[in-house]
């Protein structure tokens, strides 16, 4: 079985996740349900911030909000200390209901837009990630309009591709995001953000990918990015003071899967930044880090409740369940894998494999192909492992299916901090033309 964080399975053969029962919790608060494990996910974000204390003297660890963003998530970052990244002008919203201090946010994306850069400035976001020349003009008149000046990390290609286990470095890479090293972009962006009365270049920012497994790509990053700062120290006698390495550290999705510890990657990079800064005699610059996956990703489980078992002689047995591609999208849009277990019989030993089909109208709807679990009855619970990242940030209501619930378990209690939709939900929004109502 796939046990993380306070994972244990109990006397009744029930899988317990921060002391709550998950058959009990199915009972409390209904199927499908995201169970959060908040101890491990607070463990996660002290993991971060002590190994970036014991070393690198100054430091921010900013948390990814597009992997999971809810206001009590916001809470929990602003007790722990923690950052927060967003992408928008929702995600703004959710942290600046949650009362999350606005200086604290660092504000991401390639297409912001009006309304949202006027939003932040109105309230006072702590840094824009700028991606563009375009974007700076347009950041620089709107804070212009409101008598501000917006604080500005330029967001660089460094140029470092990383796969699960390899990388490369390349001079010119095709995204949209970012401002290219080897082409000039970002030299120019940069001359053009230092020409701009309303904009304060704070420092540079890069992301090199997510699900990484090895520790040197952040460190070629590091290296590149300061290269670059020294380039800039030199040819146009400006000081750097911040860098953001952005995110991307793997997390255990399979049974097999090993990413490096926090502390090794966060030494990875310290280390690569000092020797850098001894190697150009350039100040230390202060070091962020974004990690979203990371934090969040195996404190979760998505719960099901098994319904239609349909054979296909001498093919396969499917296992459908209640939720699938509209509460967990990654399967279908990245081939995604997961392990899965019932958390009803978690104490039998596995004896049939078969595939755990979600239920949308969907062929490619599969939660999971091939997995072998004790034999399944309708009724029964499927536990689907290391779901807290990118997916009920990517739910979606396809085939009007209400999103599930979230609850953050801790200590033997459960909060709700996300309620399930109801079908009111669903037409809440929904107008009828007048021109098409019933007469009596
Ligand atoms: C997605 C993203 C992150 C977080 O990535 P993880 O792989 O979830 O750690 C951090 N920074 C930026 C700019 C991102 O786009």
């Amino acid at each position: 079985m796939f046990l993380t964080g306070s994972m244990v399975v109990n006397q009744k053969g029930h899988l317990e996740i921060g002391g709550c029962d998950l058959v009990d919790l199915a009972k409390e608060y209904g199927t499908p349900l995201n169970i959060m494990d908040e101890s491990m996910i607070r463990g996660r974000c002290r993991s971060y911030l002590k190994s970036m204390e014991a070393n690198y003297p100054d430091f921010e660890v900013i948390y990814a909000g597009k992997a999971f963003l809810t206001r009590a998530m916001c809470r929990l970052l602003e007790e722990e200390g923690l950052s927060l990244d967003v992408v928008s002008g929702g995600e703004l919203y959710t942290a600046l209901k949650a009362d999350y201090p606005p200086e604290k946010i660092y504000f991401h994306g390639n297409n912001k837009t009006t309304e949202e850069i006027n939003l932040a400035l109105s309230r006072g976001v702590g840094r824009f990630v700028a991606d563009s020349q375009g974007e700076l003009e347009l950041i620089d008149s709107l804070a212009g309009e409101m008598g501000k000046r917006a604080n500005i990390l330029l967001r660089i290609k460094p140029g470092v591709v990383p796969d699960t286990h390899q990388y490369i470095q390349t001079g010119q890479i095709d995204s949209k995001f970012g401002l290219g090293l080897t082409d000039g972009q970002a030299m120019e962006a940069l001359d053009k953000c230092l020409e701009l009365d309303n904009l304060e270049l704070k420092g540079f920012h890069c992301h090199i990918g997510s699900q990484i497994f090895q520790t040197e790509p952040f460190a070629l990053a590091a290296s590149i990015m300061m290269s670059f700062i020294r380039e800039v120290a030199l040819s146009r006698n400006i000081k750097i003071g911040e860098l953001n390495l952005g995110g991307g550290l793997g997390i255990r999705y399979l049974k097999k899967d090993s990413p490096p510890p926090i502390d090794e990657y966060v030494k990875g990079i310290a280390h690569m930044i000092k020797k850098k800064a001894d190697d150009y005699n350039l100040p230390l610059p202060r070091i962020m880090i974004e990690p979203g996956r990371s934090l969040v990703g195996e404190a979760g489980v998505s719960l099901y409740r098994v319904g239609i078992i349909k054979d296909v002689p001498g093919v396969r047995r499917y296992v459908s369940v209640d939720g699938g591609m509209s509460d967990n999208l990654r399967p279908a849009l990245y081939k995604a894998k997961y392990e899965a277990a019932l958390a009803n019989k978690a104490d039998q030993p596995s004896g049939e494999k078969v595939s755990v089909a979600g239920k949308a109208c969907e062929s490619g709807d599969m939660l999971i192909w091939d997995v072998q679990l004790p034999p399944v009855e309708r009724g029964d619970l499927v536990v689907i492992f290391s779901t807290g990242a990118y997916t009920y940030s990517m739910a979606s209501n396809y085939n009007r299916l209400p999103r599930p619930a979230v609850v953050f378990v801790r200590e033997g209690n459960s909060d709700l901090v996300v309620r399930r939709e109801s079908y009111e939900d669903l037409v809440r929004n929904d107008l009828i033309p007048k021109r098409m109502e019933k007469g009596d």
